[in-house]
């Protein structure tokens, strides 16, 4: 409880209490000003109200001094003129009542201010009152009781003084009444001048605390408004708008900083978005199975920080083999067979599930291939399964140094491409299949005219780029009585030879050389870095081959060949032509032979 009032009142922590405090400030400045306003103003009052108070008193105390000298007066007028006692008790007590008045009168503080004039006079009037009395008072009383008189003229000096005493006082109260009314004036105009003072320090002090409550409300305010501004705007898809800086460590600092890191994060996602489109689109696009490998290793690379990806696809109908692998920015085609002794990497695709190794010093997979890397520094690894509906068709290894270098996230968005990779490669592979489909003979298998066409491209710049050093020859070769021999033995058996005479092409020539179905019953063998006389003793190779080993014992099949070199001043055409005028001598010859096209100073071929 100590703790959140402490913290309510730090008001570092929450804008809340921050606000709650500003309100309790100014709630206690507003209950002082107001006490301060009004004590002040009752204090004010209250010297004022006492000096018209004793002006009042004043007054009083001279008409009961007055009263008391007219009771004295009459007592004694009462007395002389019947004799009779019951006279003398209101002159008594006028008398007492005039002596005390009269002490009052003179010895009480003075607050009214006075004059030295109205005090002179007030002196007088007492002593004229107690002269009064002393002269005609009490002796003339006391005259008669003891049987004297009073003459006329005694009670003339009587009167007289008494009515000096009373113009005197009629002047004193006078002075009195002035004061009072002075005295009463000025407190009003006290009090106007108190409530216009005290009325513009309230509302000065009000407006100060209202102007920093305002301020204070503003500086809370404004951030939220623009917070809920941008996330308004991150809600219509624009995730640009830019978040509100606030440095302060309270809610809304915290609301704000959280926001920031959801910002950060989503961007992050889009980013990571972007690049797993541009993945996709250019993994889509590859046209081998190694290229496929290539951008999808790569891409991984970019899109998670590791020190070294490889891939392993299922090859053949059981076993699984290292693809590519991707380190230190060098990507190494392979195509390493898992024999199964690597224990490990069997288990995870036995399993079919990514797998998450953060720290190999404490757990790893057993197995020669994770032994091997262990000892090459590898400390965390990510392996997710290349599977498209429940068909594991690989695995992808994402290996680092660093322990705990990948994370849960990084796990579900590559399960997420997994089924897409599995696809892009199938695709890559499909492709490459149609492609070789438009190469190679159907029939046959073997290279068709058109790859024939591509190769000649190839070695047409090779020969190009070395000049007339670099030998290439070409030997066509055409079945003998071929027409004849279907005739006799049927299109179906005709077919069987094409076949069986394309793998012994295939078995003669040397690695390098490209056998082709040219069209027919007629196929070529490119030759490159072959010298005319050499393609001519493989040309022999070849046609003796056929010629001894039939594909039946039932016939004979023979074959007649054309060789040329691609000498100066050929064309790719001229090279055809060549060959195919040697093997029309050799057809033209006999058959069953090999002719070479050389041009001797007669034009004539040998
Ligand atoms: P030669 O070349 O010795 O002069 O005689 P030839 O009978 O082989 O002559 P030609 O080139 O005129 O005949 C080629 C024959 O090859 C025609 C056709 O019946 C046969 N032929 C071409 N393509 C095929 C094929 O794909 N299958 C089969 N069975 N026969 C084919
Ligand atoms: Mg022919
Ligand atoms: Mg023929």
């Amino acid at each position: 409880m100590n703790k959140m009032l402490g913290e309510l009142f730090q008001g570092k922590k929450f804008v809340g209490s921050n606000l709650i405090k500003a309100n309790i400030w100014f709630m206690v400045v507003f209950v002082l000003n107001v006490t301060i306003s009004f004590m002040y103003m009752a204090y004010s009052v209250q010297a004022d109200y006492q000096q018209v108070r004793q002006a009042a008193d004043l007054r009083i105390q001279l008409l009961t001094l007055e009263n008391a000298l007219v009771d004295q007066e009459t007592g004694q007028r009462g007395f002389l003129l019947s004799g009779k006692e019951e006279f003398l008790e209101p002159f008594d007590q006028g008398a007492q009542l005039y002596e005390r008045t009269a002490a009052t009168l003179l010895g009480r503080a003075e607050h009214v201010s006075e004059s030295a004039d109205f005090k002179q006079n007030k002196a007088r009037l007492i002593e004229i009152g107690r002269s009064w009395k002393k002269e005609y008072g009490d002796p003339q009383v006391r005259k008669v009781m003891v049987g004297g008189t009073v003459t006329n003229t005694d009670l003339e000096a009587s009167r007289s003084r008494f009515d000096s005493f009373r113009s005197l006082e009629a002047e004193l109260l006078a002075f009195v009444e002035q004061l009072r009314d002075k005295r009463r004036t000025d407190m009003l105009h006290n009090l106007y001048y108190l409530f216009a003072i005290m009325g513009t320090i309230f509302v000065a002090v009000q407006s100060f605390m209202l102007y920093y409550l305002q301020k204070g409300l503003t500086r809370i305010a404004k951030p939220i408004i623009e917070l809920d501004q941008a996330v308004a705007s991150y809600k219509g898809g624009n995730i640009q708008a830019t978040l509100p800086a606030y440095g302060e460590a309270n809610e809304i600092g915290r609301l704000i900083e959280n926001f920031r890191l959801m910002h950060e994060e989503m961007e992050k996602e889009k980013r990571t978005l972007d690049e797993t489109y541009q993945m996709i689109n250019v993994l889509n696009q590859a046209r081998s199975v190694e290229e496929s490998y290539r951008v999808t290793l790569q891409s991984i690379g970019a899109l998670v920080s590791c020190d070294r990806l490889s891939i392993i696809i299922r090859s053949g109908d059981r076993g699984f083999a290292i693809k590519a692998v991707f380190e230190n920015s060098q990507l190494d085609y392979r195509d390493i067979p898992l024999g199964g002794e690597e224990g490990d990497m069997y288990q995870l695709l036995r399993g079919g599930f990514s797998i998450l190794h953060e720290d190999w010093s404490k757990y790893r997979a057993k197995g020669s291939i994770t032994d091997g890397l262990y000892e090459n520094g590898i400390r965390s690894s990510l392996h997710i399964i290349l599977k498209k509906e429940a068909r594991v068709f690989g695995v992808l290894n994402l290996l680092s140094k660093e322990p705990h270098a990948f994370s849960v996230q990084q796990k579900e968005r590559l399960e997420q491409l997994s089924p897409m990779i599995v696809t892009a490669l199938e695709n890559a592979k499909e492709t490459t299949r149609i492609q070789d489909m438009a190469l190679h003979d159907g029939l046959t298998g073997l290279w068709n005219r058109r790859y024939f066409e591509a190769c000649m491209d190839t070695f047409d710049v090779e020969r190009g780029q070395k000049g007339p050093d670099y030998a290439f020859s070409l030997i066509l070769l055409d079945v003998d009585r071929f027409k004849l021999f279907n005739d006799n033995w049927g299109h179906q058996e005709g077919d069987l030879v094409l076949k069986y005479l394309a793998q012994l092409l295939e078995t003669c020539v040397r690695p390098g050389d490209v056998p082709v179905r040219f069209g027919g019953e007629e196929f070529a063998v490119l030759l490159p870095h072959t010298r005319l006389e050499e393609a001519e003793a493989a040309a022999e190779r070849i046609r003796r081959r056929l010629e001894s080993e039939s594909p039946s014992r039932k016939y004979k099949i023979t074959a007649s060949f054309g060789v040329a070199e691609w000498t100066d001043g050929f064309d790719r055409q001229q090279l055809i032509e060549a060959a195919d005028r040697a093997l029309y001598q050799a057809k033209e010859t006999g058959r069953n032979r090999v002719c070479a096209y050389r041009e001797e100073p007669g034009g004539e071929l040998v």
